[in-house]
This record gives structure tokens, C-alpha cells and sequence, in this order.
């Protein structure tokens, strides 16, 4: 089965990486942060009511993510497998989703996790740009739209989210370090973690992932 969690650091390409293997597996990519952002776009009330901590770089409540993971692992197209990026991100959010799958007659079959180091995450997510309206990643320098400030697949506007200014990407790295490293552990000792050097080029990265998970 293909049930793949993505762990890493912001910046560290997983949300890439995870388009490219779900297109390759045709099984569904879930970002918990694209999640939360339509939410936002569309001022529902959970998207009110976590508009600022998404501006400020925090994590929202545990409760909140694991309510949404549940309604979206149950739908169809998650039969085949799916590729969870941004979640779970703290440890209750891993204990969660094992619940989660029991329920469904499924488990956490790998966790890739992509490590990159500090100054390549502020590197990357500072010249990072995204599409306003279908959320596709870009890099000023890595990965370059064909036409500046448009986006090669639906020609929306590129723009740098707020969570992407420098003063923030400090705060989702320490985010990231006491809240989500720990996970490394926990699926170290669940015998399912593959670990990616992820500050090569993206084929690269790819093709190494590809390789240890034998596919
Ligand atoms: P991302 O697009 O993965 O960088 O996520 C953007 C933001 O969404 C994060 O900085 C958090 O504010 C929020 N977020 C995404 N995933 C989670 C999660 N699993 N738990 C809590 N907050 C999350």
C-alpha cells in the first residue's frame, strides 16, 4: 500500500516531492497547509478563526488538523493509498492519525522525511512564490515561472505568502524543531522512517526517493 506521510523542515521541498510521487503513484496528495489556506481564502469560520496563526508562522490546534485529517483520509480517492505532506506535525497529530487509519483498516506504511539545514530553508522559502489561485510552488532562481509573476499552469498571480518573510521562517524552523522533530523518533522506532538529503536538485532528490522506497 501506499499510505506515505511527508516530514521536514519548511522549505525542505517535501510539498515537490509529494506532487511528483503522487502523480506517479495517481494516488491523492493532501497538504494540510493548502487545507488551511482555502479555509483562509474563503473566510469560513475555521478559516477566521486560524487566519493568524497561519500570518504569525505558529501551529493551529491539534484538534482543528486532526478533524480535518479524518474527514479527508475517509474520502474515496484515499482508498489506493495517499500522500499525507504537513501532517501530522506534532506528536499527539502522529497518535492521531494512527487512530485515524485503525479505523479505517489502514496504517502509516513510510515517512519519508527530508532534511535540510537552516540557511537552505531561509534561502529557499525567502525566494519562494506561489500561485493565488492554485496554490503551485515556484523558486525565483530554482524553479522559475516560463513568464515572471505568472503561474505556468493557470496563469495566476504569483505572490510571497506572509509565512514566507524572513521573520517568520525563523519562527516555523524553531516551530518545526520542538514540535515536529521529535516525530523523527517515533517513526524511527516504528521501523518506517526513510530518510532524504534534500538540499540537492529536485530530480535528484526524487530520484533518490524513488530508489529507497523501491519504486
Ligand atoms: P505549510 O504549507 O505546510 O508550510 O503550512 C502552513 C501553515 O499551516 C503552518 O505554518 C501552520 O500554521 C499551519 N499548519 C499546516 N499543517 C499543520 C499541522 N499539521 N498542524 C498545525 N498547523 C499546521
Amino acid at each position: 500500500m501506499s499510505n506515505f506521510v511527508f516530514l521536514g523542515p519548511p522549505g525542505s521541498g517535501k510539498g515537490t516531492q509529494a506532487k511528483i510521487l503522487a502523480d506517479k503513484l495517481n494516488v491523492p496528495h493532501i497538504a494540510m497547509g493548502d487545507i488551511l489556506r482555502e479555509e483562509v481564502r474563503r473566510k469560513t469560520p475555521l478559516g477566521v478563526k486560524v487566519e493568524n496563526i497561519l500570518k504569525e508562522g505558529k501551529l493551529v490546534p491539534d484538534s482543528v488538523t486532526q478533524e480535518l485529517a479524518k474527514m479527508r483520509l475517509s474520502g474515496p480517492d484515499c482508498k489506493k493509498g495517499f500522500i499525507f505532506d504537513g501532517f501530522p506535525r506534532t506528536l499527539p497529530q502522529a497518535e492521531a492519525l494512527e487512530g485515524i487509519l485503525k479505523d479505517l483498516g489502514k496504517k502509516v506504511d513510510k515517512v519519508i522525511y527530508f532534511s535540510l539545514p537552516l540557511d537552505l530553508v531561509v534561502e529557499r522559502l525567502s525566494l519562494r512564490r506561489s500561485c493565488k489561485s492554485c496554490g503551485a510552488v515556484y523558486h525565483k532562481t530554482n524553479k522559475p515561472p516560463k513568464e515572471a509573476g505568472k503561474c505556468d499552469i493557470c496563469g495566476g498571480e504569483l505572490y510571497q505568502r506572509h509565512d514566507d518573510e524572513e521573520e517568520v521562517i525563523k519562527n516555523r524552523f524553531e516551530v518545526y524543531l520542538k514540535q515536529t522533530e521529535p516525530l523523527i523518533d517515533h517513526y524511527k522506532n516504528m521501523n518506517v522512517l526513510v530518510q532524504v538529503g534534500a538540499s540537492r536538485k529536485i530530480e535528484e532528490v526524487s530520484d533518490e526517493m524513488s530508489k529507497l522506497l523501491n519504486l
